[in-house]
């Protein structure tokens, strides 16, 4: 099968009239009718074989976590997903493994309304590139610089979880099948709070997606926005999904996995306490669990606490690509 063939066969499909795709995959530029007065936002993340996720894991879920992790920076913006492209590297032609990518891809592009525009298909090793445009309200996106002293923080859904499935899969912790099942679910096909983004526009003062980290990311918008904060990190342990953190751990454990656990997709952000409610109704019309975790403040220490209030060393580097 020749390039051409293989983009027709398992990336070119019809357009909808809401996608607003004048002309899509097939021409030297794809053309989108961005809505009036629409500003853009736009993000590109690259899955990388061997640095990303192994060899191993199910096509279905690549294309579903390729996606996802590009509809997460737009849900941190507080953007609407509109289109994608897809750069693609395959070291050969294999037509079950395009099969199950391409079902994973599009499942999550079809929830989210999200056109598949264009692209570039190369041989190579195992690589895949999307960058997402979304639309926003001018002056709406929610960005890290805007978090203010007093202000609340946030996080949605739990993390920790994505950590705990690799662990698992390193051999390091031992986890009962269902479990097992639960931590893999959320490593492979992570949730992109896209609903939630955009709820919190005009409420939130500032937001970011973790994918390196919650303590990592929560210091990108500490730095960006010139403040520190307190984090009942216990607390945060405490909210995982499934529970795992009550699985009789040690509470160093629990708290390395939260902290600086990583892939998890979800959503960091601060609000001054005025608007608790207002949080609390985003989050009941997006049908996202969104929890307070700390508070900003005026000096530039980020610190931590257990349940109790007492202190706990910040021992937890999050993870940075670069450094060994
Ligand atoms: P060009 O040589 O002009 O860059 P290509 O021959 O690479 O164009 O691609 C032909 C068409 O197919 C273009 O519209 C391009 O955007 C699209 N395309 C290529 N690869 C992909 C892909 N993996 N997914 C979606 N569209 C793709
Ligand atoms: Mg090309």
């Amino acid at each position: 099968m020749g390039e051409f063939d293989l983009i027709a066969q398992y990336f070119q499909r019809d357009y909808a009239p809401g996608d607003n795709v004048v002309k899509g995959i097939g021409d030297d530029c794809a053309l989108l009718a961005p809505r009036a007065g629409m500003q853009l936002a736009i993000s590109s993340d690259m899955l990388v074989e061997g640095r990303h996720f192994v060899s191993t894991v199910s096509p279905d879920a690549l294309g579903h976590k390729a996606l996802a992790v590009n509809l997460s920076d737009l849900a941190a913006c507080g953007a609407k997903p509109v289109a994608f492209t897809l750069a693609l590297a395959l070291p050969r032609v294999d037509t079950t493994w395009l099969h199950g990518f391409s079902k994973g891809l599009f499942a999550l592009a079809d929830q989210h309304g999200c056109a598949l525009v264009g692209g570039d298909t190369t041989q190579g090793p195992l690589n895949i590139c999307i960058t997402v445009i979304g639309e926003v309200p001018p002056g709406q996106a929610l960005l890290r610089s805007g978090a203010q002293p007093g202000d609340d923080i946030y996080v949605s859904g739990s993390v920790g979880d994505a950590r705990l499935a690799l662990e698992a899969f390193r051999g390091t912790v031992q986890l009962d099948a269902a479990m097992f099942a639960s931590a893999r679910a959320r490593m492979e096909r992570p949730t992109p709070r896209v609903a939630l983004g955009q709820a919190l526009r005009g409420i939130a003062t500032s937001a970011i997606d973790v994918s390196d980290g919650l303590l990592g990311d929560l210091g990108h918008i500490l730095k960006a926005s010139r403040c520190g904060a307190e984090v009942a990190i216990d607390n945060v342990a405490a909210l995982a999904i499934f529970h795992w953190a009550g699985h009789g751990f040690s509470s160093d454990f629990c708290r390395e996995m939260t902290a600086n656990g990583g892939d998890d997709y979800e959503l960091v952000f601060t609000a001054p306490p005025s608007a608790r409610e207002a949080v609390a109704q985003a989050a009941g019309r997006a049908v996202t669990p969104a929890k307070r975790i700390g508070r900003i403040t005026a000096d530039t220490q980020l610190v931590l606490r257990d349940a109790q209030g007492a202190l706990v060393p910040n021992t937890f580097a999050s993870f940075d690509h670069f450094k060994s």
